[in-house]
């Protein structure tokens, strides 16, 4: 029977409920550890309060499960993670795997495609790091500007890591959407088993490259909910333009491969905080959904988004 991992063991698709798929609990750059100012940027219990908060805050509005897509190097911190999740009995599920190119840190920008075959497998079923917690699912993202060839690699060993164990894929870098694509199904992977994520940024808006990629199989990810006019984010857009794009595709046909998230940090490690006070991960719920309600989607149709299809993607 396929489970999700979380990090506090394997669980039964029906335990997901709303779940958002693309948050971060810590997000960083690699290196702040040896920074003089690393105390600052990471003061523990004042980071465990802001988090528990958002955390509760999130479940007081019916939340149940938050994906954290940072993965190895910007941020994921498992012990902590740990215990953000029994503290507050949200599920989180981590990831393993890379953002961009200039995250990757050099240790594993210097290895090769098996190596990171193996890592990815071996983080998905056996653990993280040097812990018992195993992966939920793997995250793969390439630059702004171009797809360098270390993201090209670690693209393919996350189509061979998801062949072999069945684990979804949720990427970043929408102007390459098309080429994430590409490449994935090159290598082979199971395109109801990858989230082309990031798809509503402001700058790369293209209904018909979505419709193209749903065709194919893939999921949709509309996950940049929230950063709206008071981000400097490129991305940035109203929150109803978001529901222009959920309200075509479902016309389309497409709703049970729309994934709906926030994409936001619960602390930014040693960067500016990112967002305003109520861009929480319980902004999805508390402020999106009723506009989605409003714009005559139905609870059916939002149970679907946020529960249903997540307990499809998420169990191997
Ligand atoms: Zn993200």
């Amino acid at each position: 029977m396929a489970q999700v991992n979380t990090v506090l063991g394997p669980i039964h698709p029906k335990q997901l409920g709303m779940t958002s798929l693309h948050e971060h609990i810590l997000f960083s750059t690699p290196g702040w550890e040896y920074s003089p100012e690393a105390r600052q940027h990471f003061d523990a219990p004042r980071v465990f309060e802001k988090i528990y908060n958002d955390l509760l805050d999130f479940k007081a509005v019916g939340g149940v499960t938050v994906v954290d897509v940072s993965g190895i190097g910007i941020g994921r911190d498992i012990e902590f993670y740990v215990c953000l999740s029994r503290y507050t009995q949200v599920n989180i599920v981590a990831c393993t795997g890379f953002w961009a190119e200039r995250k990757i840190l050099p240790y594993f920008a210097e290895r090769g495609i098996d190596y990171h075959t193996e890592l990815f497998v071996k983080e998905l079923t056996q653990g993280m790091g040097t812990t018992t917690v195993k992966a939920g699912v793997i995250k793969v993202g390439n630059s702004g500007d171009r797809f360098t060839r270390l993201e090209e690699m670690t693209y393919r060993a996350a189509a061979r890591a998801s062949r072999r164990i069945g684990a979804a894929i949720v990427t970043h870098g929408t102007q390459f959407a098309k080429k994430q694509a590409e490449i994935l199904l090159d290598e082979g992977a199971d395109p109801t088993r990858v989230i082309i994520s990031h798809l509503d940024a402001a700058y790369a808006l293209d209904l018909e490259r979505d419709k193209e990629l749903a065709r194919k199989g893939f999921y949709i990810g509309y996950d940049h909910i929230g950063t709206e006019g008071w981000s400097s984010a490129a991305y940035a857009m109203p929150d109803e333009k978001r529901i222009e794009l959920v309200l075509e595709m479902i016309r389309s046909g497409f709703l049970n491969q729309i994934v709906l998230a926030n994409d936001t940090n619960g602390w930014s490690v040693g960067l500016v905080q990112r967002g305003t006070q109520q861009h929480t991960y319980a902004h999805l719920l508390r402020n999106f959904v009723p506009k989605l309600l409003k714009s005559g989607i139905s609870e059916d149709e939002i149970h679907t988004m946020l529960v249903v299809t997540p307990a499809n993607v998420l169990p191997f």
